[in-house]
């Protein structure tokens, strides 16, 4: 009888990597280390640290999380005053596995560097064919590879220099730090979809994919990288010392973003990516998440008992719903956390009974009740379906689902794992069919206006590809 590994219900479609970098700090992968800890929820599948020390670049990878992949010694041992780091979720068409864990370190006649990115890109295919077909050798399957590639291509001895003439062959969306021998280098791409910011400790500096990252290390927020923005922060030599101060952060752009003014973050981190803690160019998440359950309730005229969320991420949603309906705010599920990658699934005879491991209702909160269910997102509808199924089950004499973000229609290209719309309940059901295929009771969801009108405001543009299919980054071959 063979046990079978599952991922978490929720987790079949898949978010995407999170870093963490840091220049001029003597404990640097112990900074590492706690950053990675707080980037967890983006990525659960692989972790790595890269140090620099005396020029040179040591890394320690893993698959699994962060606390299964670094033991106190590889900490003590990952010395340097500056590092990178990342954790990392699968890509479309990976196979995954430790070849294609990040930090990805290469020697080019440049020197040693490391790679580590958020993001998608989506002329990789078309580039890696055309390197390989001109000789290059690939060490893994990630997309984030062919940077390395183009950079030792470019004729370029400075760092700094080929990144940029290798980015403007680049589309798609990427958060990425590359560690040289002198220090950092961090990128976003010209239309800014996925976040990354620049934070300061004692004198060193940090750059991160979300500000709850700097939070966990004590650091101070600066600012958002731009769009299109490259910036190098360089380690200091430090006669006597192995770890020199780091320099203050050098900007220039990418070809052409110069002067862009707009961006398009991904709406998706606002709804479900980010760490509630986390702020993005100056909205809390949490705030954002709350006004969006808010606006929910705003557009209803329901009479229930109580209202809910699914943990974690719809729990601001659902308060927010909860105080703008006055409706009583409850806890209708508990979520056990420590379920990790190995998690053996119950056999077959097991889960007929029913085990709940994962999930498990309160029966005493929803049973005979009118519950209303906030989720953030619906995708494949797997979800929404599971649970209505599990309240009823449980008792709950009405189950109105609303869901704090529009119908999902259109497949993401950008970073997140929804490659084929034929996945996509939204993408051919209507509401009412929707409906009835989770067995709600009821179903609402917010419009893109409303997105737009409580997050787009303040957060400049925002793609909103998923929703409408309005593409910011031309696709091309195999994306299109
Ligand atoms: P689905 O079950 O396919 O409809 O997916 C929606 C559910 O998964 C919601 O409960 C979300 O909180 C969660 N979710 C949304 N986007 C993602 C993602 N990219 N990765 C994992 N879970 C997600």
């Amino acid at each position: 009888m063979g046990f079978v590994k599952t991922r978490d219900i929720s987790r079949e479609i898949r978010e995407r990597c999170g870093v963490f970098a840091v220049v001029g700090h003597p404990k640097a992968s112990e900074l590492c280390y706690y950053g990675l800890y707080a980037l967890q929820h983006r990525g659960q599948e692989s972790a790595g640290i890269a140090v620099l020390n005396g020029g040179r670049i040591q890394t320690k990878k893993g698959m699994g999380l962060v606390a299964d992949v670094f033991t106190k010694d590889d900490i003590v041992r990952l010395r340097g005053g500056s590092a990178l780091a990342h954790v990392r979720y699968s890509n479309v068409g990976d196979e995954g596995g430790i070849e294609d864990a990040q930090p990805i370190s290469v020697k080019m006649w440049q020197g040693q560097m490391a790679f580590a990115h958020n993001g998608n890109l989506i002329n990789a295919p078309r580039l890696r064919a055309r390197l390989e077909q001109d000789g290059s050798i690939f060490q893994t399957t990630s997309d984030c590879e062919v940077i390395p590639h183009l950079m030792a291509k470019s004729g370029l001895n400075d760092p700094v220099k080929a990144l940029i003439k290798s980015l403007s062959d680049v589309r798609g969306a990427y958060s990425l730090c590359v560690l040289t021998s002198k220090g950092v280098i961090a990128a976003k791409d010209p239309h800014g979809v996925r976040p990354l910011c620049l934070g300061k400790l004692d004198g060193a500096y940090i750059i991160c994919s979300e500000t709850c990252a700097l939070d966990a290390v004590g650091a101070e927020f600066i600012r958002e990288i731009d769009p299109g923005e490259v910036v190098f922060i360089e380690e200091a030599e430090h006669p006597g010392s192995d770890v020199g101060r780091a320099k203050p952060p050098v900007s220039c752009y990418i070809d052409g973003a110069r002067g862009k003014r707009g961006m398009d973050l991904c709406v998706f981190e606002f709804i479900y990516f980010a760490r509630p803690d986390s702020d993005l160019y100056g909205i809390n998440v949490h705030a954002a998440r709350k006004a969006l359950g808010r606006r929910l309730a705003q557009k209803d005229s329901l009479s229930a008992d109580l209202v809910m969320g699914i943990p974690d991420s719809s729990l601001s949603a659902a308060t927010g719903y909860a105080e703008e309906a006055g409706i009583p705010y409850e806890m209708g599920i508990v979520k056990n956390r420590y379920i990790g990658r190995t998690f053996i699934a119950p056999t077959q005879p097991l889960r007929e009974l029913g085990v709940k491991i994962k999930i498990n209702p309160l029966r005493k909160v929803v049973s005979g009740k009118r519950v209303v269910m906030v989720d953030d997102s619906m995708v494949r509808g797997t979800t929404s379906k599971y649970l209505v199924g599990l309240l009823k089950a449980a008792g709950a004499k009405e189950v109105h689902v609303r869901i704090s973000s529009p119908p999902y229609r259109f497949p993401c290209f950008y970073g997140i794992d929804t490659s084929s719309s034929g996945e996509l309940i939204a993408a051919e059901k209507t509401q009412e069919q929707i409906r009835e295929l989770i067995g709600a009771d009821s179903l609402a969801f917010l419009d893109v206006e409303d997105l737009e009108e409580i997050l787009g405001r303040r957060a400049g543009n925002l793609c909103t590809a998923c929703f409408t299919g309005k593409y910011p980054i031309p696709l091309e071959g195999e994306y299109r």
